[in-house]
Formats: structure tokens, C-alpha cells, sequence
């Protein structure tokens, strides 16, 4: 192997050591026996979806044309029979065409940014809130915090429902919840130093910025307290994860979630960082073939699409979610009873097809991060010349080059990519600190292809 393509970091050695015994927030109900939970979800699942029939005028449309009432569900897979909803339904709807409640009686409303359209909305109960904040004190102790940590929460505080979620769920568990939300990143690095924060809330992308402007200050941020990153709200790579955890020096953990769903909270590692505990007394899950819409066989990959079981403002019903993964009900080590999600390659939606090959970001994040002569910083910059796609990545270099040393690094990774991912693209190096660092979700992607057509 050429001395460029190997690692940067040695693979990673936790400095803190992993609990003895797993602690849980809720043990009877993550460690629930399978039959249990069924039956627990059963009757959950009949009652949103009576609550979806009786108060949405869409679910009950969709359903009368399927003939089916929510009478007709005596077992969970009746499931198969109802309608899918789309995020295209949350825009249709706008603004709450989708809720099962009247306004009035909402707690809170997030929505999404939308890139094209209108925003989606979501609203809440004060119900649903505290169903939130149990599952997301849940997940943040599941990935390692404990009643009494810091909790610096560096998730974008607003609509988006990262920040709140996280800061909910924080104060439930019972602990020191600091609100800090995205930006200022010299100043996020001294707070987390001078107060002790034992968890860092982000986005991986904003970690990596966090660890950088750390390193810049002559911090060192890896003899503070942090011990658990809670990263979420974009696909990241494992190379990723070991690059953030030696900088940080802190276990990396990943969570899921969804705004149409809930938020963050709908899945999460443990300290065994093998897939992601999907919380099955709050949410179905199933795997579907996206081009078919029929059930993924066992253990296979496809899309996951999300029930709702306790939601009351925005009962779900077969959320298509667009993400793809797996799913995997073999025993954890932490002893949960819940099915795991495995780490989630991307969307849909950021899947790039370039010349007939599906690229997703996160794998070209998996080539890149841990080269050597490569920082961790990169976006994909797709352009049309004539009928042909054609993907540049811009990919930064940790010191500047000379021009023949820099077309050796660029021909070396055009190699890697190729042979990894099987898609030809050019490679343009950068000088240290030209390619944008995330002040929250990171923007992977550059598409300058014309709109139409
Ligand atoms: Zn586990």
C-alpha cells in the first residue's frame, strides 16, 4: 500500500473507559421481551391508527380507498395493508392539513427549512413533548450520559428540532444542560474546557469544526472531561467517527431521528457502536424495497419506513422516510431487547448518479477521511458538460503543496475512488482552510446542473 493512502490515526484507543454494566433510563421497557413488545405495539398501533382515520382527512381518504378501517388491524402484520405517507403529504398539507389535533390544543410547532416549496411542519402536544424528552433522555443515556454529566449542546437552537429536542431530553435525564446552539466556535471550545461538559451534542461536521478551532487555540480538548459525542443529523462515515474520536478524544456515538417522526431520539448507538436501537414501544420499523414498495427480505437493505405508536398531534402511518439501511434483530451486548438499525449510507435524496453509478457522499467521506495529506474537509461539485455528468471532488490538504506533489495526491485518490466506489471523478486539492467548514449540517454537495431537464 502507497505510504499517501494509509491512515493517519492509529486505530482508536478509548481513554475512557466503557461502563462496567450497562444503566438504563427506562430498563423495563428497553429490555421489554420481544413477545411483550408486540403485544404492546399491537395496541399502540390500533390506536394511532384510529386516532390517524377518525382526525385526519387524508389517512382516512387513503384508507377508505384501501378498504381498510383500523378495526381490521388483528395483527402487526395488518400493517402491510395500510397506505404509505410521504414527505410530499406534510407539503400538500401545509401547514396542518396532517394534524390529529386541533391547534389550539399544540404545545409546539417545528418545520423543516425546505429546499424546495414549502416547509414541512410538525406539531406537538405537551403529551408529546414529554414522550420526546423520555425517548431522547433515553437515547442520550443509552449512548453513555449520565444524571449529573454536562451536556453541551451545540445543535441548532429554532425550527430545526435538534437543539430543542436534545436540550429536553438533557434536562430529563437530570442533567446540566448547556444551550448553545451552532456558531462561535471559540467560544464553544472554552465553555466545554472551563465547564466540565462530559457530553458534546452536535453535528459530526460541527464536531470536526469544534476539534479543529480547538487544536488552532492550542487546546487540547482530549484531556478535558468529554467523554461521549451525541453526532447526528447528517450521514457520516466510520472514518469519520475515528477521526472525530482521536481529535476529541471522546466515543463517538450516532443517533437518528426525524422531524416528521419526532426528532432527534427515534434511534441511537450504545456503547457497543454497532447499530442503532430503534426505540420499538414508540415506533415501527420496517424495511421496504423503494422501487416496489413490498417488504425487503430479512436482514436486507432498503428503505426504512417509520409507524408512529404514541404520537398524538402527528400520528405517522408508514412514513417513507427515504433513508436506507437494515435492520438487525440479532442480541446487543447492552442487553436492549430493541432491533438496530444499521448505520444509515444516506438518503435518497443525496444519492448522486453519475454516469449510471449511485454515489452517495458518505461513501466518498469513507475514501477520503484518515488519507494521509488529506484534512478531513470535502464537497462534491457535479456539473453537466453536454449529456455527460461530471463529478469534481475537492479535497483539502494539510499543508500546502508543490504543483507535481499535489497532481500526485490528486491521481492517487481519483484511484481510490474509482476502486472503492467504481465512479471516475477529478480530484482538486486545496490549500489548508479553502474548502467551507460546517457551522451545523454540512453542505456535501454542489450541483451546478442546470434545473430543467
Ligand atoms: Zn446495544
Amino acid at each position: 500500500m502507497n505510504a499517501m493512502l494509509q491512515p493517519r490515526f492509529a486505530p482508536k484507543v478509548h481513554t475512557h473507559t466503557r461502563s462496567a454494566r450497562p444503566w438504563y433510563f427506562e430498563r423495563e421497557a428497553e429490555t421489554m421481551p420481544p413477545a411483550a413488545l408486540e403485544k404492546l405495539q399491537l395496541r399502540r398501533l390500533r390506536a394511532t391508527v384510529k386516532n390517524a382515520y377518525d382526525n385526519v382527512a387524508l389517512h382516512r381518504r387513503r384508507m377508505d380507498a384501501a378498504r381498510i378501517a383500523p378495526r381490521d388491524l388483528r395483527s402487526l402484520e395488518d400493517l402491510a395493508a395500510l397506505p404509505f405517507t410521504q414527505k410530499a403529504d406534510l407539503r400538500d398539507a401545509y401547514p396542518f392539513g396532517l394534524f390529529a389535533r386541533p391547534r389550539k390544543s399544540l404545545a409546539r410547532l417545528h418545520a423543516s427549512s425546505g429546499t424546495t416549496g414549502k416547509p414541512t411542519v410538525v406539531g406537538y402536544t405537551k403529551r408529546d413533548i414529554a414522550t420526546w424528552a423520555g425517548l431522547m433522555a433515553r437515547s442520550l443515556a443509552c449512548a453513555g450520559a449520565r444524571p449529573g454529566d454536562v451536556v453541551h449542546n451545540a445543535y441548532g437552537y429554532g425550527l430545526f428540532t435538534g437543539g430543542l429536542g436534545a436540550h429536553y431530553g438533557a434536562e430529563r435525564l437530570g442533567a446540566t444542560v448547556v444551550p448553545m446552539s451552532g456558531g462561535a466556535t471559540e467560544r464553544q471550545v472554552l465553555l466545554i474546557r472551563d465547564f466540565g461538559a462530559r457530553v458534546l451534542c452536535a453535528t459530526p461536521s460541527y464536531a470536526l469544526n469544534i476539534a479543529e478551532v480547538a487544536e488552532k487555540e492550542g487546546l487540547d480538548l482530549r484531556t478535558a472531561d468529554l467523554a461521549i459525542g451525541v453526532f447526528g443529523a447528517e450521514p457520516w462515515s466510520e472514518a469519520m467517527r475515528r477521526e472525530i474520536e482521536a481529535r476529541l478524544g471522546l466515543r463517538a456515538i450516532d443517533i437518528y431521528g426525524l422531524s416528521e417522526i419526532m426528532g432527534p431520539g427515534v434511534a441511537v448507538e450504545c456503547e457497543a457502536q454497532d447499530g442503532l436501537h430503534g426505540w420499538e414501544d414508540h415506533f415501527l420499523f420496517e424495511i421496504i424495497d423503494p422501487d416496489t414498495g413490498r417488504p425487503a427480505p430479512e436482514g436486507q437493505p432498503g428503505e426504512l419506513v417509520i409507524t408512529t405508536l404514541t404520537k398524538q398531534a402527528l400520528p405517522m402511518i408508514r412514513y417513507r422516510t427515504r433513508d436506507i439501511t437494515r435492520l438487525t434483530r440479532e442480541r446487543c451486548a447492552c442487553g436492549r431487547s430493541h432491533a438496530r438499525l444499521k448505520r444509515i449510507t444516506g438518503r435518497n435524496d443525496d444519492m448522486l448518479i453519475i454516469r449510471g453509478v449511485n454515489v452517495y457522499p458518505s461513501q466518498v467521506e469513507a475514501v477520503l477521511v484518515g488519507l494521509e495529506g488529506l484534512a478531513p474537509y470535502y464537497q462534491l461539485v457535479v456539473e453537466r458538460h453536454g449529456s455527460m455528468d461530471e463529478l469534481t471532488i475537492e479535497v483539502e490538504t494539510v499543508r500546502a503543496f508543490a504543483a507535481d506533489e499535489a497532481a500526485n495526491l490528486q491521481r492517487l485518490v481519483a484511484h481510490h475512488v474509482k476502486s472503492m466506489i467504481g465512479v471516475t471523478a477529478s480530484v482538486a486539492a486545496k490549500k489548508p482552510g479553502e474548502v467551507p467548514r460546517s457551522q451545523g449540517k454540512a453542505v456535501r454537495v454542489r450541483d451546478l446542473r442546470p434545473k430543467s431537464g
